[in-house]
């Protein structure tokens, strides 16, 4: 008993099997699962039967939405197991508790115990291109479609191919921290910069660049390593954690910079504040 305990927990989950949210509306086109394997039967049944509610942004309302459970599966896991039937498409469907008529629809293919998404809509994309928004002033207008792009791709089962556009989108980062080097620093030498690898580049240009991105130089090697030597499923199964480093560098930029808008603003501010005294001195 205590080794079967054991062994549950040592199971290593699927990180989208975690959540209903990250399986009905965050898991790309085309992931299967084996129902044969683990816990992975017992797991995908409590997300089709999901009847709790999910909070997720929601496209149309255009903000954190809370949704319930419209369309699931209705069924007693016990005897015969689920897996004996529902073989074909099931259809999953939450709506908005804001309009009813803001729905996500998710679809699911079971043979045997093959089992796999198949459709959604609005698509992945779709979802959490919204939540990326913010970035765009950040990034600028092209570098906010290179990660729209992989964010697409990634949504659609295209794994490798989604890490290239992160790693351009990373990359620039690094090239406008370059060009703010040479600006700032006389001593700057873009020789040894162009001729140093990228761990060293960064080091190079550390000081204007967010801090999160300098301690985790490492999300390059994962970018580089992704587009020549892992999988399209590693690349997949890695692209959030990769796309969440590439935000976190973001977030820090754009702290970074309402920081220094505001120091401006204050500057100013007491600029004339400190005139208007001394004239009417
Ligand atoms: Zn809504």
């Amino acid at each position: 008993m205590a080794n079967s305990k054991k062994q549950t927990i040592g199971f290593q989950i699927d990180p989208y099997l975690e959540s209903p949210k990250a399986f009905h509306f965050e898991m790309p086109l085309y992931h299967d699962f084996d129902l044969a394997l683990g816990m992975v039967e017992e797991k995908i049944f409590e997300l089709l039967s999901n009847r709790k509610t999910i909070d997720a942004p929601c496209i149309w309302c255009g903000k954190e939405g809370v949704f319930t459970a419209h369309e699931y599966m209705s069924d007693n896991i016990s005897i015969p197991r689920w897996t004996t039937r529902h073989n074909g498409l099931t259809e999953i469907a939450y709506c908005c508790t804001r309009d009813t008529s803001h729905v996500y629809h998710s679809y699911y293919f079971k043979k045997g115990n093959f089992f796999s998404k198949v459709g959604q809509f609005p698509s992945v994309a779709d979802f959490q291109i919204p939540q990326s928004e913010i970035y765009r002033k950040a990034l600028g207008e092209e570098q906010y479609k290179e990660l729209v792009r992989g964010i697409s791709l990634s949504a659609h089962g295209v794994g490798i191919g989604s890490f290239v556009y992160l790693r351009r989108v990373f990359e620039n980062l690094i090239e406008e921290a370059r060009a703010k080097a040479l600006a700032g620093d006389k001593n700057f030498s873009n020789e040894e910069y162009f001729n140093a690898r990228m761990d060293e580049k960064i080091k190079i240009v550390k000081d204007y660049l967010p801090e999160f991105l300098v301690d985790n130089r490492g999300i390059y090697a994962i970018l580089s390593k992704g587009i020549h030597s892992l999988t399209e499923n590693e690349c997949l199964e890695y692209f959030d954690t990769v796309k969440i480093g590439i935000e976190q560098i973001l977030d820090e930029k754009i702290i970074q910079k309402e920081k220094a808008d505001k120091a401006i603003r204050a500057r100013e501010a007491i600029q004339k504040v400190h005139g208007k005294i001394n004239g009417t001195k």
